[in-house]
């Protein structure tokens, strides 16, 4: 659609990083590109206002953005998912694999409130093999909480990262 492609055209590819032969997605040109900003945030509230969500929950960090942003559209509170050792309350934590080694993501125990099984929406700008997603939408579920949908603005299909996950999950963008 009209959307997608003002969108997608505000995205840039950077060859060769982090490493040589990755070519990153860099979504700060979309950020600072009003009218497909605009446009991405109202894509996410039309889809969204009828899910009667409780909370959105972003993974850090660029999933604060868009997250934060969207939270605020849908009048529901926003809850950070973040890299390891940055909560200062009680947190629970989930390890993921990396292609080395591993990673640790946290959240704080109380983040979903008081209420009985409240819906939440996991947000990040890019799933890639979705090992971060998956752990996010773990703690999620540790603390009692129910992960309805995990929403990216872009997925690398090609990685197959959706497989496995038990929530549904939606990408604005897929990329071969
Ligand atoms: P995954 O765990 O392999 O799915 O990697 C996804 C995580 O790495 C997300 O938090 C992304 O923000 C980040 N990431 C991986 N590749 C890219 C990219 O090309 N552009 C932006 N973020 C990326």
């Amino acid at each position: 659609s009209e959307d997608k492609k003002i969108i997608l055209d505000s995205i840039r590819d950077i060859p060769d990083f982090p490493k040589p032969g990755i070519i990153f997605k860099d979504i700060t040109t979309l950020l600072s590109t009003p009218d497909a900003f605009n446009t991405l945030m109202t894509h996410l509230e039309n889809r969204y206002e009828s899910y009667d969500l409780d909370y959105v929950a972003g993974i850090d960090a660029r999933g604060f953005i868009f997250g934060s942003i969207l939270a605020d559209r849908l009048g529901v509170g926003f809850v950070p998912v973040r890299k390891k050792g940055k909560l200062p309350y009680t947190t629970v934590a989930e390890k993921y694999s990396l292609e080395y080694g591993f990673d640790e993501v946290e959240i704080h125990i109380d983040a979903f409130g008081e209420k009985e099984d409240p819906k939440v929406l996991l947000i990040d700008d890019l799933i890639a093999t979705g090992g971060t997603a998956k752990a996010a939408a773990n703690l999620i579920d540790k603390v009692g909480a129910n992960c309805v949908e995990a929403c990216f603005i872009m997925e690398l299909a090609f990685l197959n990262g959706r497989q496995g996950f038990d929530a549904p999950v939606y990408s604005v963008l897929e990329i071969d």
